[in-house]
Order: C-alpha cells, then structure tokens, then sequence
C-alpha cells in the first residue's frame, strides 16, 4: 500500500510494535496450552500471564476475563448470557454497535431502544422509567450502554446508569471496545455486569477480544467442546493473538497521546470551511472527529480523501464496503446530516503532521465540491 495519512483508528489501528513482537514470540512457542507436558506448561503460563494484563485493562479478576474471537463475539456472549438467565426484554440503546443491535434483535425477547439526545448521548431520564415500568414476569432488566460511541467518540454516562440499572436489579453490558485504554474507565470504575474489549482498536492484533463479567452476570457456554476458558467457550485459545492483545493492552494503559489537542486545533479550520462537528458539545474520545459538510455525500468524501491519501471512514463502515445513512446520527435527530458525516480517528501513532495533512486534504477537497456545485447551478 502506498504511504498515506491513516486516520481511520476506530475501524482497527496500526498494530503496535510491542504486540508484533509479542505475537512472533507467541507462535515460537510450541505446545497447546490444554496440553500437560513442559511445552503445554509454558504455552498455558503464556495464556494466563495475557490474561493477567486484559484483566489489568478491564479491571476486573484474570479469572473473569474470557478471550474471544473480538468485540462482537464478546457482546453476543453477554446478550445470550442474560437471555439465558432469564431476560425477556433488553433495553438497548439506540446508538450501539451492529453487532450489540443484532444480536439483541436475534435474541428472541422483546427489544426496547434507549433514546439519545442531540449530542449523542444516552437519555437517562427514560431509561430511570423505563426500568420503573418492568415488570418482574420480564426477568432482570438488561440494558446495554456503550462507553463511548464508535462513530461520533461521544462518552456515555455509564456510571449513572449503571446506578439505574443496580437499583433495579438489572444487568448492565457495557460495550468498551472504543474505550479501553483510552479512557480512564473499567469494569470496576462504571461497575459493569458484563464489559466487551477488542485487541484491534488499542493496537493489538484483529480477530480477539475478550468479556468480563462481574458477580452478578453468569455467562452461558457460547462454544461446546473442551473445556477451555473454564469451560465458557470451548476451542484451543488463539495464543499469538492473545498474546499481542496483551501487550497492546500493556502500551496502551502505559501511554498517552495528544490527539486531543491536535484535533481540536483542526477543528477552527475545518468550521471556518463549512464543517459541522457532530457531538462537539459532548466529552468525546480525543482521537475521534465525526465531521458533517452538508449535501457531500459521505462516500465519496471518503473516496476523494482516499485518492489524496488520506484515509478515514464514512460513518460505520460496513463489511461490504457499502456505507449506510448513520443510525447514530438518525438517532441524533441528524437526518439531514447522517448521509453526509465522515469519522476522522487518531491514535497511539498519529502525528500533528498527519492532523494537519488531513486538514489541508479536507480543504482542497471541499473547495473544488463546492467550486463544482456552483458552475453546475
Ligand atoms: N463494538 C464497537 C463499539 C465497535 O466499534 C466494534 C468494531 O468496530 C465492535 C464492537 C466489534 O468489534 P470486533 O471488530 O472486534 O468484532
């Protein structure tokens, strides 16, 4: 691939050098970590020193940390674990990640969609009588609340909600994979029944993550076959994958980065060229811009970046490649603005440079649009 600007660390970072290292080391290592010999031995000392460091990054017992295959097998986990426990209706905000939608839509039990205000963020108010209405024939409560969302960076309060839903004695999934290890937050911290990570948006590999879950969630056995993962998902353990998760997850809790300030030093020139920031009243994750330039659509701003190279998503990106009108921003109240919204993303190896880069494509970009749009009219 040609050099370019990459600032599309919501969709997956770069892999950090740490966990390369880490996941080369791991696949030289000989054994399965099910096995009983001295190279099981060290395979299996490997897993749970990993898990040790997950546990350090959602902050609960290594033993509660059960590896997956990423974030969306992880939040599967959680809605079928609470649906096993006897949740019939999941109340599910409406700016989830697909893989929390669908999987509560495939669930069987009745869905309801916890509303967000202008700004992106959850509407406590409704979810404090919501949880006043359930009926006990329902089972426990499950709500599921993300730490922050993918799309526009908007920070959830989750601690506030999470006071909601233990008053009820509900259960409250907490999808973190935006999250972890750039927010100060954990399981703990927003007392989480269930909590989702994924290794790829910190700088570990793709295809792992993990589920925590405190005492009062017990999770079903998503996998039949060995008993690994105490028996909660059964299949030899990813080892090198793991093992890089874990030192990504090390860097990312050691490092800082100053994405906040490089964006928000974008952000005056991007306005003064016509842009709207979407949820730039709300804390945001301070690599992540949701930025709106009215009548453009998404795709081919992202296709007009890309040939400047300058890489960045259309609101979620979808594995087909196709882009969607944002959920989010529909959710919002943005209907005018959600087919037209592009998320620009930093992270632990951004640069100023690539900021300013960014800057200088997006300005070029917007003025022959709209040099365009004028000679049409
Ligand atoms: N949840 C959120 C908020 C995400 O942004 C993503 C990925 O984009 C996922 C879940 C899914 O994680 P994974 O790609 O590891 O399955």
């Amino acid at each position: 691939m040609r050099p370019g600007i990459y600032l599309d660390f919501n969709a997956g970072a770069p892999v950090r050098p740490e966990a390369v290292e880490a996941v080369t080391a791991a696949m030289a290592q000989v054994g399965n970590p099910s096995s009983v010999h001295g190279a099981g031995r060290a395979a299996r000392a490997l897993l749970e020193s990993a898990r040790t460091d997950v546990a350090a990054l959602v902050g609960g017992p290594a033993s509660t940390v059960v590896f997956t295959s990423g974030g969306t097998e992880a939040n599967a986990l959680a809605i079928e674990s609470a649906v096993a426990a006897g949740s019939r209706r999941l109340i599910i905000s409406a700016i989830e990640h697909d893989s929390v939608i669908e999987a509560a839509r495939a669930s069987g039990v009745v869905v309801d969609v916890l509303p967000v205000d202008r700004h992106g963020i959850a509407d406590l108010d409704w979810l404090a009588a919501r949880l006043s209405d359930h009926e006990p024939t329902d089972g426990r409560p499950f709500v599921a609340l993300m730490a922050a969302n993918n799309e526009t960076g908007v920070i959830q309060p989750v601690l506030e909600a999470s006071e909601l839903v233990r008053a009820h004695n509900g259960w409250l999934h907490v999808d973190a994979v935006q999250a972890a290890g750039r927010l100060a937050m954990d399981s703990r911290s927003v007392q989480a029944d269930t909590y989702a990570v994924s290794a790829h948006k910190l700088g570990g590999p793709q295809g792992v993550g993990a589920l925590t879950f405190g005492p009062r969630a017990s999770l079903v056995r998503r996998q039949h076959g060995g008993g690994q993962e105490r028996g909660r998902r059964a299949g030899t353990e990813n080892l090198p994958g793991i093992a890089g998760f874990a030192a990504a997850a090390r860097a990312a809790l050691r490092d800082r980065d100053d994405n906040r300030a490089w964006r928000d030093g974008a952000v005056a020139d991007l306005k003064a060229g016509g842009a709207i920031v979407i949820g730039e009243a709300a804390r945001r994750l301070d690599g992540t811009l949701c930025l709106a330039f009215p009548g453009f659509p998404a795709e081919r701003q992202v296709m007009a970046l890309d040939l400047a190279g300058v890489m960045v998503s259309a609101g979620a990106a979808c594995s087909s490649g196709k882009v969607k009108a944002s959920h989010v921003l529909l959710a919002m109240g943005l209907d005018d603005l959600a087919g037209c919204a592009i998320r620009v993303s930093g992270g632990w190896s951004t640069t100023a440079k690539d900021w300013a880069g960014f800057v200088e494509a997006w300005q070029a970009m917007t003025s022959s649009y709209t040099a365009r749009r004028a000679s049409a009219a």
